[in-house]
């Protein structure tokens, strides 16, 4: 088995999971084939649930990475990789921005459509200023292959945005094996500052930055009802904790999705 980053051959166990010991990729080792990881989104806009309550966290978010970009870039075409249910798209519109979205859900680009945003589930045969991916390299079986992709997809001079969870971050360390981006089945990688960088200059890029995220400020509930969903077993006292908080709208002093966000440029 061969890492999908640098293609060395040794590894250490990072819980069930293998850590490449020349770049620090950690990684699903085999990872699983194409169709095994279609099937994980062979589902419904049921998934979208956690994310459609939390939409004005997303968009304060998503408006404030708008206001970043334009001063990094202030780009007139903008493309958004796994555009969900289409916050960004709309935030680039409304910052004056051409925006596209892709996404591999097809109710995806069915919702972001019927909001009358440009979507579609395959890449379009054209070159934009920005691309954007927000938490979609972790799902990448094939990483570098799609830089690659996106690097075609820009202009020259034109920059691309990433962020993925932190794998070098304080939460992995205190949650272990129970850290959230490890809950997901879909995510096979696990990012860290030095093998991004790797991962950005292998595909091309020059004048990489990698940094700490600002947080979306999730309620403080959001945490005790999404940890339920990550805990079933426990879900019995976080659910009442979570509605409890709700009805205070408590703001979430802690933020175990810690992000690293990436810029690069063509
Ligand atoms: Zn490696």
């Amino acid at each position: 088995m061969r890492c999908v980053l640098c293609k060395a051959t040794h590894f250490s166990v990072v819980h069930r999971f293998r850590k490449c010991t020349r770049c620090n990729l950690v990684q699903v080792v085999p990872m699983p084939g194409a169709e095994a990881i279609a099937a994980f989104y062979r589902e419904d806009l049921k998934h979208f649930d956690p994310y459609i309550a939390q939409r004005a966290v997303h968009r304060a978010y998503f408006r404030k990475k708008m206001q970043e970009i334009k001063k990094l870039a202030s780009p007139s075409t903008l493309l958004d990789i796994g555009c969900a249910m289409g916050i960004l798209l709309e935030e680039a519109k409304r910052a004056g921005v051409n925006a596209f979205g892709v996404d591999i859900s097809r109710d995806a680009v069915t919702f972001c459509r019927r909001k009358g945003l440009t979507a579609s589930q395959t890449y379009p045969k054209r070159r934009f200023d920005v691309v954007t991916a927000f938490e979609v390299i972790e799902h990448e079986r094939d990483p570098v292959g799609f830089m690659r992709r996106v690097y075609k997809l820009l202009n020259k001079g034109g920059v691309v945005v990433l962020t993925t969870p932190d794998h070098s971050g304080i939460w992995q360390k205190l949650m272990g094996r129970h850290w959230v981006s490890y809950q997901h089945p879909e995510h096979v990688t696990f990012w860290e500052n030095e093998s991004l960088r790797y991962l950005l200059t292998k595909s091309g890029f020059s004048n990489i930055t990698v940094r700490r995220d600002s947080p979306r400020p999730f309620p403080l509930s959001f945490l005790f009802t999404r940890a339920a969903d990550y805990f079933p077993w426990a879900a019995w006292i976080l659910k009442p904790i979570g509605r409890v908080l709700a009805r205070r709208r408590i703001v979430n002093p802690i933020n175990p999705w810690d992000d690293l966000l990436v810029v690069g440029k063509k």
